[in-house]
């Protein structure tokens, strides 16, 4: 998360972001009436567990979400132009 971050979207927000951390509950659910019928254990052969980004981040300017590796690869693809100005 110290990683810079630039939006790929809109390409000009490099400082303010929602950062959205992705819970995973695993769950049988009662194919008739959609209750939920116990939590699954994360090693249980018979379910593929969930694989995805831990962390999507939304653009806290034009609003886009997408995996915090876009925003890192577009920080680093585009580098900040270093100014010696303060009045930011
Ligand atoms: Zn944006």
């Amino acid at each position: 998360m110290d990683s810079n971050y630039l939006c790929p979207v809109c390409g000009t927000n490099r400082s303010r972001f929602n950062l959205i951390e992705q819970v995973v509950t695993p769950v049988r659910k009662d194919p008739n009436n959609g209750a939920i019928l116990e939590q699954v254990a994360t090693n249980d052969p018979l379910h593929v567990p969930y694989r995805g980004e831990s962390l999507r981040v939304q653009c806290g300017v034009c609003g886009v979400v997408e995996a915090e590796e876009r925003f890192i690869k577009t920080a680093q693809r585009e580098p900040q132009k270093l100014t010696r100005n303060t009045s930011s």
